[in-house]
């Protein structure tokens, strides 16, 4: 079969490799209909070491199920199925809490394993992993559905750790994909304003359509002054960080009010939390991590399917197997905000 492999930095090929097959009872063997590029893949797009062996890549994808193990129970052959970016048992301490990317006997798609940018992957754990969509592979739905593989659940879950709710001022910080579904996120949880820092024209109309309701374009000290002084000089309740840069990360908590909470679902690049001693003085909760995209699917896709939210739209360019090296290119150079791949 043919997949995606990154050998280093802007090293991105698609290539045959070994076919992806049943080794486990509990697996099941998906034939990928959809997938795409991350934004997390652009950390390693950027900066990887050379490797001789390469590393899979893809961990957001659709896909239908074509066999499964003796132990597999809730799907069957035929069923389109989606997977979140880690897969999980469902039944271990933390799966049964919610907490799906800590499963005890879980992991993440890629690296010598399948990924979900190419034509199959075996899912370990599919009972606890897939969930099945009640669509048609070719449904218009599915730039939305694909998005609870993780960019939605991920904007979702920024917003639960930072505490959304009505009568709170947001403040998402990032306008990639995830600031975008940070913004989708906000406004189904009934946050009175949502101020977006972001500064690519097409990224704020989007996110005004989404819900934002104030943009701040401004970067570093300007744009926390610009925050405090739109929030009457107190700072937002609930701040989302979706970047997880140095810089993003310190504005984040800067722009936090006094008893106010961060959620954080940006992949930090630095080993630090700045703002050490000024959130420590306003009370300030930092929360978050890798999403649990999986606790979350049951909750967004009622919402999905029936048009509520259109998360879906942050897709901005399709490619098939063969463009994707293009595609880690554009959305690298800020050309795409997320690319979109059908099989
Ligand atoms: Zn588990």
């Amino acid at each position: 079969m043919r997949a995606t492999v990154m050998y280093g930095a802007g090293d991105v090929r698609v290539e045959t490799v070994p076919d992806a097959r049943l080794t486990e009872p509990t697996d099941a063997l998906l034939r990928v209909t959809s997938a795409c590029i991350c934004g997390s893949d652009l950390w390693p797009y950027q900066s990887m070491e050379k490797s001789s062996s390469g590393r899979r890549m893809g961990h957001e994808f659709i896909g239908v199920v074509e066999d499964v193990g003796a132990d597999v129970r809730t799907v069957r052959k035929g069923d389109l199925v989606v997977a979140p970016f880690a897969w999980s048992d469902g039944t271990c301490e933390f799966c049964r809490q919610g907490l799906q990317t800590s499963c005890l006997h879980g992991g993440f798609w890629g690296g010598e394993l399948d990924g979900g940018q190419g034509e199959a992957v075996r899912v370990p754990q599919a009972d606890g992993t897939l969930v099945r969509l009640p669509v048609g592979r070719d449904d218009a739905l599915m730039t939305s559905l694909l998005t609870l593989s993780d960019v939605m659940g991920t904007g979702h879950h920024a917003a639960r750790a930072a505490k959304v709710g009505p009568g709170r001022i947001v403040a998402v910080v990032g306008d990639g994909a995830v600031g975008l579904c940070g913004v989708i996120a906000a406004r189904r949880l009934g946050a009175e304003r949502i101020i977006l820092l972001g500064r690519h024209p097409d990224r704020i109309a989007l996110a005004r359509e989404f819900g934002a309701t104030e943009i701040v374009s401004e970067r570093g000290e300007a744009a926390v002054e610009r925050v405090i002084e739109l929030t009457g000089g107190l700072g937002a309740h609930s701040v989302l960080e979706c970047v997880g840069q140095g810089p993003s990360t310190e504005t984040a908590l800067r722009i936090a009010r006094a008893g106010g909470a961060v959620g954080r679902v940006g992949l930090p690049q630095d080993a630090a939390i700045p703002a050490s001693l000024s959130t420590f003085f306003k009370n300030v909760t930092i929360a978050g991590g890798p999403a649990p995209a999986r606790a979350y699917i049951e909750e967004l896709l009622p919402d999905v399917l029936d048009g509520r939210i259109q998360p879906g739209r942050v897709f901005d360019r399709v490619t098939e197997l063969d463009g994707v090296p293009d595609g880690y290119r554009a959305m690298n150079a800020r050309e795409a905000i997320k690319v979109m791949i059908r099989f």
